[in-house]
């Protein structure tokens, strides 16, 4: 049973409640993260609370602590349920409210951190590559709501992830509302072409830690990598396809709308990728 931090306090999972007059619950007003730890040190620590703060302050959400005081909170929580390889989910929400929409209404943030041991999302597919559909949910609009906040309103994900789920697809990946590739349900995305790298840019889309991490490692290693708009012409004829989140990692794909990517198997730079960035989160992070 695992110990849950809740406004605070460490408490254990069966009494780690909030009210149902939550704003989180009854209107997905919060923001969250994801992060993984990887042999006893937190994958980029800080980048994930920064990008955190952000999200609340794109929505003027009060933290009610300082990003250092978040960090200590996350370590504190993993050391309490002595896990030195695990994701991390950290959660804000606006707090008690009324059923009215008015944030003003609601008192205090409230601060969750759940923490549980959890391989790599896609299991066995690592090997072989997910096989990935195009949605017709478009990804919502920077207008309407910023891809950029990792908001608890994730709806537009949802309804993508219910259609790969019925097309037969491991993941969804989303164009925006101009037929541009965005990302998947939970992932950024990668294509290669003649051993360039490219990725959309981070306007309609999350801008993901490891989609940061990986474009560095491919930098290091010699690759061009551009970002830059691609459409659907550009995922049909891609040499390599891939998808990186911290709940992914970075992951292959290797079919899309039923047509073979590159030979149908993960590419060579997609696996020199995946090797490089396992070695980066084994050597790099903050100690629990
Ligand atoms: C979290 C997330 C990502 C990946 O971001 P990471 O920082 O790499 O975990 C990409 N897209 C969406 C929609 C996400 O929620």
């Amino acid at each position: 049973m695992s110990v849950i931090y809740l406004n605070g306090e460490f408490v254990p999972e069966q009494e780690a409640r909030v009210s149902v007059y939550d704003h989180g619950f009854l209107y997905g007003d919060g923001v969250f993260e994801g992060i993984r730890a990887y042999g006893g040190k937190v994958f980029r620590l800080e980048d994930h609370v920064s990008r955190l703060f952000d999200s609340a302050r794109a929505i003027m959400l009060c933290v009610p602590m300082t990003q250092e005081e978040m960090c200590e909170a996350i370590l504190e929580t993993l050391r309490r349920n002595k896990l030195t390889d695990g994701y991390i989910r950290p959660i804000v929400t606006r707090g008690v409210g009324d059923l009215g929409l008015d944030p003003n209404k609601c008192c205090a943030s409230s601060v969750v951190i759940i923490s549980q041991k959890w391989a790599a999302m896609y299991g066995n597919l690592y090997d072989i590559g997910l096989t990935a559909v195009t949605v017709t949910v478009r990804r919502n609009s920077p207008a309407a709501l910023p891809p950029n906040i990792k908001s608890l309103n994730y709806l537009n994900n949802i309804l993508g992830k219910i259609e790969a789920n019925i097309k037969g697809g491991n993941e969804a990946i989303f164009l925006d509302a101009e037929g541009t590739v965005s990302e998947g349900s939970g992932d950024n995305i990668f294509v290669i072409k003649n051993g360039k790298i490219y990725t959309p840019p981070t306007i309609n889309n999350l801008r993901g830690i490891t989609r940061e991490a990986v474009v560095e490692l491919a930098e290091e290693r010699g690759y061009s990598v551009k970002e830059g708009d691609l459409g659907l012409f550009d995922l049909y004829t891609a040499d390599e396809v891939f998808v990186t989140g911290t709940a992914a990692e970075v992951a292959p794909v290797t079919k899309i709308d039923g047509r073979e990517i590159g030979n149908g198997t993960p590419g060579p730079i997609t696996v020199e990728l995946m090797k490089a960035f396992r070695d980066l989160t084994n050597t790099k992070g903050t100690p629990i």
